[in-house]
């Protein structure tokens, strides 16, 4: 058995208008923009990466903002929702905050636990859930969220899915096991108790396929302690059997991927080297990083690419376009 996936690594969706999407990210939910880079494959582009203080392994959300990406539609094969962990006391504290900056929101919950359920600006699905086992906080700098309410980084995904058995074999042979069932819903886990340790699949067989497009998930991607873990888990999904790709350099991580018969891209990346590798922890998200063959094109890329700015905490609310789940 390769050295056990701990849990998400980040999680990957298409956003329309950068700039509201950042405003969203930072000001309202108090995430920290831990990296401002650009799509590797569209570099005209951005890719933004948002996350705890530290950028750590299982807090990472990204997007590729295209300012006139057309809406997708959630359905079979894709990413449902998006949930984040904070401590079961910090609800409250969510519910007021979400409702001060004008996002529309519903209360539900899965299993034993409380869900505050809302979308993002361009309708992605997100929620926060009052998690009994919350995690010490790593609070970005900077946020008017006190640090004990702290977004702390993934609870797990909801993938809704034709069938179970499929999918649920790709999670049995990446180590996580079912640990309940509720109606349609059944829930994977990993025994690491670490963030973004949970996948829930949804399971309706009379669900229309998704279309990719803005508020989507375009992949989740699992953590791989190192490439040598890595290089294992890809002999060990090959044989499965399941078509990996070679390892990608991805600059902050390194990738491999491959779509489960569900439906949905999971990419398995490396913790190592992380975010401050090019930068440093204090400055992470200032400046605008390029990998190494694009920087000759910096100076076009940088007059090309929307201004982005990022707002300070608590100034002026934003006034979401979010609409009810
Ligand atoms: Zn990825």
């Amino acid at each position: 058995m390769p050295t056990p996936i701990a849990g998400l690594h980040h999680v990957t969706t298409i956003a329309s208008d950068p700039q509201r999407n950042l405003d969203f990210y930072t000001r309202v939910l108090g995430l920290r923009l831990v990296k401002k880079t650009i799509n590797f494959d569209d570099p005209g582009t951005y890719h933004l990466y948002f996350g705890d203080d530290h950028g750590s392994p299982g807090t990472i959300l990204t997007f590729f903002p295209w300012p006139n990406a057309v809406r997708g539609t959630l359905g079979a094969g894709e990413t449902a929702a998006t949930a984040f962990s904070v401590p079961t006391a910090s609800l409250g504290y969510w519910r007021e905050r979400l409702q001060r900056f004008a996002v529309p929101l519903t209360e539900t919950h899965h299993f034993a636990e409380d869900v505050l359920r809302f979308q993002d600006p361009d309708g992605m699905v997100l929620e926060i859930v009052g998690d009994a086992q919350a995690k010490e906080p790593v609070a970005p700098r900077g946020s008017d969220v006190p640090a004990e309410h702290s977004i702390r980084g993934f609870y797990g995904v909801t993938l809704l899915v034709h069938l179970e058995a499929p999918t649920a074999g790709v999670l049995d042979t990446m180590g996580l096991e079912k640990t309940a069932e509720e109606g349609e819903r059944k829930r994977y886990s990993t025994r690491s108790g670490a963030l973004g340790s949970h996948v829930d699949l949804l399971v309706d067989p009379k669900a229309a396929r998704g279309r990719l497009g803005a508020g989507t998930v375009h992949h989740i991607a699992f953590r791989a302690a190192d490439d040598a873990a890595q290089a294992a888990w890809r002999e060990r999904l090959s044989a499965h059997p399941l078509e990996v790709t070679p390892v990608l350099d991805r600059t902050y991580f390194h990738s491999i991927y491959f779509r489960e018969p569900g439906g949905v891209l999971f990419e398995m990346a490396t913790d190592p080297p992380g975010f401050a590798w090019d930068e440093s922890l204090e400055t992470m998200g200032e400046s605008l990083k390029l990998p190494p063959w694009l920087e000759t094109r910096r100076a076009a890329l940088e007059t090309s690419l929307p201004r982005l700015t990022v707002h300070p905490a608590g100034d002026a609310v934003v006034k979401t376009e979010a609409a009810g789940v």
